[in-house]
């Protein structure tokens, strides 16, 4: 049994819909061949949808009246071609139809609504956002059907369970695997393909939520480790999982294996690939996860398990980089001599919520750097201003302040542990390049190095880290040197 995911891109047009249900048939039937039958289907909504659902929410609560209409229009062509194109049946389009609207009412009147209170509160923009996965689901499980599999569309409200949490929710493990199980397991046992949206949940007590930007890999990853699945499958539309974003690197390669470890950190530290929480429920129940390409469906792809094969030159296996985010100083002479400084900044921070990406401090303790988004930057500073307001007045603290269009790039690899020169070759790399590195950070698990960079220097870095490092070249073609980690 497996669980297959399809991102935007791979439900982005009519052709792309007629490939997903090629590859949803050609894993029916090899799993149907392994004697243990069983497909689910997760689905994002059509690539675009959400960002136009959040846009017309936004513009309501700005006051703007009209622009939803605009949407509403543009959203049911977007769906109506894909259907017009792939379904014959009448009834069956005329559903859909139906389907659309209902959907598309929904979003005029929250928008309505929203337009009237003049806020857009994260319940509300939740209840929008999950509108996309809620009309793409209906239809591709009637495309699925067109193309002669039994599917039927499933909303992942009735099975993801989740807290309050709105814009980033969490599951609730034991209500949500009770859930799938109960909904799901009788389906696949009558030979149907659920389709599941993908990025929602909701509260136990029914209130709708999202999984947070990107969530649908998630949302595969949770309902595949309820059900126990064989394999979670992320189908998307580059060759697995990259050693640097081709977008960015255009050399970049495929990974053929990585370890849950390295993907996390990787995602984390903002390798768009996969939602940062998507291994999360894997790793529990050793379930393996593949990323594989919707247009080139032949490529194998790369292979997440618990530890990645290792031929003992592919010590830093890919880079990334995580933008929008600012470099938080706090420094003083008097620092020194006042305990506790450190738990007293990282308390403030926690208490307003912020999440630390990187801290760097310095042997001499006179200063704490440490980064956090952009978006919670004002509210960090604030926080410390008030912790450190003593400290501030005598002159204990001379300084909080933050430093804006800062990045973190991140060289990722399990094999980097232990091994000597690594981050020597790191520096080399940017220094050439003429890079200023604000800060340095090795990451607790030493699968990372992180340096700090400002905007107009994230590209060249990583290029030149990717370079230095050889990533470009299959693994077993590397010259030792740059492998195992010699200063070039
Ligand atoms: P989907 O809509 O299928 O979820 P996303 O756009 O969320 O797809 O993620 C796929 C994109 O992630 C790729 O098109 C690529 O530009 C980007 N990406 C960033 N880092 C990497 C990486 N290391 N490997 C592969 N793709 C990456
Ligand atoms: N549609 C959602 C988003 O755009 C979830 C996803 O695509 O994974 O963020
Ligand atoms: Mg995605």
């Amino acid at each position: 049994m497996i669980v297959m995911k399809f991102g935007g891109t791979s439900v982005g047009t009519a052709d792309a819909f007629a490939q997903v249900a090629e590859i949803v048939k050609h894993q029916a039937a090899q799993q149907a061949a392994t004697g243990k039958p069983g497909v689910v289907v997760v689905t994002s909504a059509m690539s675009g949808v959400t960002n136009m659902l959040i846009e017309a929410a936004q513009k309501a609560a700005g006051g703007d009246e009209s622009f939803h209409q605009v949407q509403e229009d543009s959203l049911l062509l977007k769906h109506q071609v894909v259907a017009g194109r792939l379904i014959e049946d009448g009834s069956e389009r005329a559903a859909l139809t139906r389907s659309f609207e209902e959907r598309l009412t929904e979003f005029g009147r929250l928008c309505g609504s929203i337009a009237v209170l003049g806020e857009l509160t994260p319940r509300g923009l939740d209840v929008v956002s999950g509108l996309g996965e809620r009309m793409a689901a209906p239809l591709l499980a009637a495309v699925l059907r067109a193309s002669g599999l039994r599917a039927e569309a499933i909303d992942a409200t009735e099975l993801i369970v989740t807290d309050a949490l709105f814009g980033g929710a969490a599951p609730i493990d034991e209500l949500t695997e009770a859930r799938c199980r109960e909904r799901l397991l009788p389906m696949l046992q009558s030979g149907i393909v659920p389709v599941v949206t993908g990025f929602i949940g909701a509260t136990e007590s029914g209130v709708p939520t999202t999984l947070g930007r990107g969530g649908s890999d998630y949302s595969a990853a949770i309902v595949g480790a309820a059900l126990d699945v064989d394999e979670i499958q992320i189908w998307t539309d580059v060759n697995g999982v990259m050693t640097a974003d081709p977008r960015i690197v255009p050399n970049a390669r495929s990974l053929h294996q990585l370890s849950y470890e390295e993907v996390a950190e990787l995602a984390y530290y903002g390798a768009k690939v996969l939602h940062p929480k998507t291994v999360t429920p894997a790793i529990e129940k050793k379930i393996p996860v593949r990323v594989l390409n919707t247009f080139e469906p032949a490529h194998p792809g790369t292979l997440i398990v618990e530890k990645a094969e290792s031929d003992g030159r592919g010590t830093v296996k890919a880079i990334t980089a995580i933008r929008s985010m600012n470099l938080i100083t706090v420094a003083g002479r008097g620092m020194m001599g006042v305990p506790g400084i450190a738990a007293r900044t990282f308390g403030a921070v926690a208490n307003v919520g912020a999440n630390v990406l990187m801290i760097s401090q310095s042997s001499s303790e006179q200063s704490i750097c440490f980064v956090v988004p952009e978006s919670s930057a004002d509210e960090v500073i604030a926080a410390l201003r008030g912790e450190f307001q003593r400290e501030l007045e005598r002159h204990y603290i001379d300084e909080i302040h933050g430093m804006s269009h800062i990045n973190i790039v991140a060289v990722v690899g399990s094999g980097m542990r232990g091994t000597p020169g690594l981050a020597a070759n790191v520096f080399t790399a940017v220094a050439r390049s003429g890079i200023n590195v604000i800060a340095i950070a090795q990451g607790s698990s030493e699968a990372n190095i992180s340096l700090v960079v400002i905007d107009a220097d994230v590209t060249a870095s990583l290029r030149a880290i990717h370079d230095i490092f050889e990533l470009h070249v299959p693994t077993e073609q590397r010259s030792p040197a740059h492998t195992a980690g010699a200063t070039a």
